[in-house]
């Protein structure tokens, strides 16, 4: 048996399925977990499936969570989608139930659960639960919001199919799930919407970034400043692909304080892989888009020079 078939008969085994996704959701995280829950629903009514894992911070107009107590977790299956380590799992009660799946698109480097479906090739998580649907079409039934879920996934994590994830087949796939009638245009203007203090902090960036000879490009945001321009931790997502428009500009890093006093650190790419310098710094992710995590200036600027050389070493191969 395939693992999808292997996962189709744990599903089908369970009264209870609960599934969870990764700390900070973005619209994979959610699309993929509640996109599967909305699948999971409608395929099998007579089943309890939740969604768990705290606030949707900022992406309620995609899916809420839903409370429930530890005793649920008994005789439970427990599905984690989009994460790929066990200490990004939001609420980690996921080790409470009988059995636990991971199904997710980044690389495998610290795997977990009885049952594991990674594929790092696909343009997101959100893709790999709309290729189970259409593997068993005839006993999974998508919906129209199933479908609103998975595609905003897919547009969330391609840039809007501009990264290089994004293949024929998930220009394929989203073409199958907008058939299912959701306003997907609208869908389209609300993830790129913004607010007016993230406009502002976008000129900030614009005026701020410090670029570099290498393709090297950076911005740093202290706590005082977020506060001034009153936008949180969670927003600072809106302002993350813009240095990627700049001519010259071949890998960024965005340095956000933390209220602890730590840098969170958002590191993208057009050419050269990041995530080995970013596992080097308490963090991890794709080949083009990772994160990482800095206790202060200095390290960041250990960090920083990483991310020069590898620019360097990708137009001196090139
Ligand atoms: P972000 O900048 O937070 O949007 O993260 C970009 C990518 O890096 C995502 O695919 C995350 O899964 C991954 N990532 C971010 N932070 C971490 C971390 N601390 N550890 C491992 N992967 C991370």
């Amino acid at each position: 048996m395939s693992v999808q078939e292997d996962i189709l008969a744990e599903i089908k085994a369970f009264d209870t399925i609960i599934i969870h996704r990764h700390k900070r959701p973005d619209p994979d995280a959610l699309g993929s977990q509640v996109g599967l829950a909305e699948l999971l629903r409608a395929s099998f009514p007579g089943k309890k499936v939740y969604q768990v894992g705290g606030p949707s911070e900022g992406l309620e107009y995609l899916a809420d969570m839903q409370t429930i107590d530890d005793t649920t977790y008994h005789n439970a299956l427990v599905i984690v989608t989009d994460t790929a380590n066990a200490p990004r799992i939001s609420d980690d009660r996921f080790n409470l139930g009988a059995k636990l799946i991971k199904i997710d698109h980044h690389p495998n480097d610290e795997p977990y659960g009885d049952l594991m479906w990674v594929k790092d090739q696909a343009s997101s998580c959100s893709e790999i639960i709309a290729d189970f649907w259409e593997m068993f079409q005839e006993e999974l039934h998508m919906t129209k919001e199933a479908a609103r879920l998975l595609y905003a996934g897919i547009v969330g994590d391609t840039g809007r199919f501009m990264y290089p994830a994004s293949s024929s087949h998930t220009l394929r796939i989203a073409a199958d799930l907008i058939d299912f009638g959701f306003d997907y245009a609208g869908l389209n203007r609300q993830i790129e919407q913004i607010s007016g203090n993230v406009a502002r902090l976008s000129g900030y960036v614009y005026q701020n970034l410090q670029m570099d000879k290498t393709g090297a490009a950076r911005v740093t945001f202290s706590t005082e400043m977020l506060d001034e321009f009153g936008v949180s931790d969670a927003q600072t997502s809106g302002v993350v692909p813009l240095p990627g428009a700049i001519e010259g500009v071949l890998a960024w890093a965005i340095f956000v304080q933390q209220k602890e006093g730590y840098y969170r650190v958002r590191m993208r790419s057009k050419g050269p892989a990041i995530n080995e310098i970013a596992k080097r710094y308490h963090g991890g992710g794709h080949a083009l888009a990772s994160g990482a995590n800095v206790a202060d200036l200095e390290q960041a600027q250990k960090l920083y020079e990483e991310l020069q050389k590898a620019c360097l070493d990708f137009t001196k191969d090139k």
